[in-house]
């Protein structure tokens, strides 16, 4: 059964750092809007990435020779070196029929020189491919700036919603996915889960807060020590969302 209770389909966009710093953001949400789109917005929010969410976002992608670098330009460091204070993505969940596929089309492929060539009027032909050489001196990709990202699948969607906002960050008519009520206080530190508190941990969740109905499956499942479809990261890192500056 998907884990759906309402047939509203989903997705998560990100205006990523070289967006914000060509101050695109407001021509993008334009393009996004209501009005372009036939979606509607159901949550918002500024995030400093950390690293342990951008390893969890693109986590499919960690064993690529880019991953480094696409992990310093999803955390700002690339297109702001040395003012951390500038590093932000803005994160959006769009709702409405068919929204991943209606975003993809708006936002165009992953390669901005593909995009120029085959979509011209999408956001991604306004991006950037960034080349460099590997190991043996041949010119690779290095990084593709593309602006935005936009969810590929609604499986996809759903992974990555649940993963940048809690429930109570999206609209309470436009929750899609199940939520129950946490019973019980759980806390994180260093990679850890724990029951109570102790210094130095972030409380994730404490009794009656909602939460998405898998995470909660998951965290039972680690402090049993079962196997857990999300790992603890991938449920603690929304919670640790701006909690502190990264170095
Ligand atoms: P999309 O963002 O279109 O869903 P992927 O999930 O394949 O594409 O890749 C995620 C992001 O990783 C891309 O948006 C792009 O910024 C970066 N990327 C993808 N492929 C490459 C590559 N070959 N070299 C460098 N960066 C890449």
């Amino acid at each position: 059964m998907p884990d759906h209770n309402d047939p509203l389909d989903q997705t998560l966009v990100l205006i990523k750092p070289d967006a914000l710093k060509l101050s695109l953001a407001g021509y993008i949400l334009s393009i996004l809007s209501e009005s372009h789109t036939s979606l509607r917005l159901a949550g918002t929010k500024v995030v400093q990435v950390s690293h342990m969410l951008a390893e969890e976002h693109y986590s499919d992608l960690r064993d690529k020779p880019f991953f480094p670098s696409l992990r310093d330009y999803i955390t700002g460091r690339i297109h702001y070196p040395t003012t951390p204070q500038r590093r932000r993505v803005v994160a959006l969940v769009y709702c409405g029929a068919d929204a991943v596929s209606r975003i993809r089309a708006v936002v165009g492929p992953t390669n901005p020189h593909k995009a120029r060539d085959d979509a011209p009027n999408t956001l991604r032909a306004l991006g950037t491919v960034v080349m460099g050489r590997d190991a043996q001196g041949r010119e690779v990709i290095d990084r593709i700036d593309n602006l935005v990202h936009a969810s590929a699948t609604p499986a996809e969607a759903e992974r990555e919603i649940k993963l940048w906002f809690r429930p109570n960050d999206i609209v309470p008519p436009m929750w899609n996915y199940r939520t129950v009520q946490c019973d019980m206080h759980y806390y994180y530190l260093n990679g850890r889960l724990l029951t109570s508190h102790q210094p130095g941990s972030t409380c994730l969740l404490a009794p009656q807060d909602l939460a998405w109905a898998t995470d909660l499956e998951a965290l039972q499942a680690i402090l049993a020590g079962r196997p857990s479809a999300i790992s603890l990261n991938g449920v603690a890192v929304k919670y640790l969302i701006n909690s502190h500056q990264e170095a």
